[in-house]
């Protein structure tokens, strides 16, 4: 198994796991780029939001927003705000071909992101 993301899901290389749903994995990002970096990602294998297509990608992808607000509340977000975001493709800086939000918060966000 190649991919980083499904080898933290089934446990083989380490992550600061902070909640996990049959779905779905939520871990603190390695390279925080705010003071609350947390990274949701479905245990199902899917390359990015436009894979997660039909009936049961359209759940998914509701569930892990689900898991995102969730994930910011627990982080002690609510208050202050916070934002989710997914990169897709080249242009749009993903790097991780496994699908995953980001929520990031803590401090005041930028917008556009630099
Ligand atoms: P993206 O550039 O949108 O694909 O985001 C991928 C994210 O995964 C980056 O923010 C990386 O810092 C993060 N990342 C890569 N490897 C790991 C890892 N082993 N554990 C936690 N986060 C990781």
């Amino acid at each position: 198994m190649s991919c980083i993301f499904c080898r933290i899901v089934a446990g083989e290389i380490p992550a600061r796991i902070v909640a996990r749903t049959d779905r779905a994995v939520t871990f603190h990002d390695v390279n925080a780029q705010a003071p609350v970096h947390l990274l949701v990602v479905p245990v199902r294998h899917v390359e990015a939001v436009r894979d997660a297509d039909g009936a049961e990608g359209e759940a998914l992808l509701g569930h892990l927003m689900r898991c995102a607000a969730d994930a910011a509340t627990a982080a002690g977000l609510d208050a202050s705000g916070y934002r989710i975001i997914t990169n897709t493709g080249e242009d749009g800086g993903q790097s991780v071909f496994h699908l995953h939000l980001h929520v990031l918060g803590g401090h005041p966000l930028t917008w556009p992101p630099p």
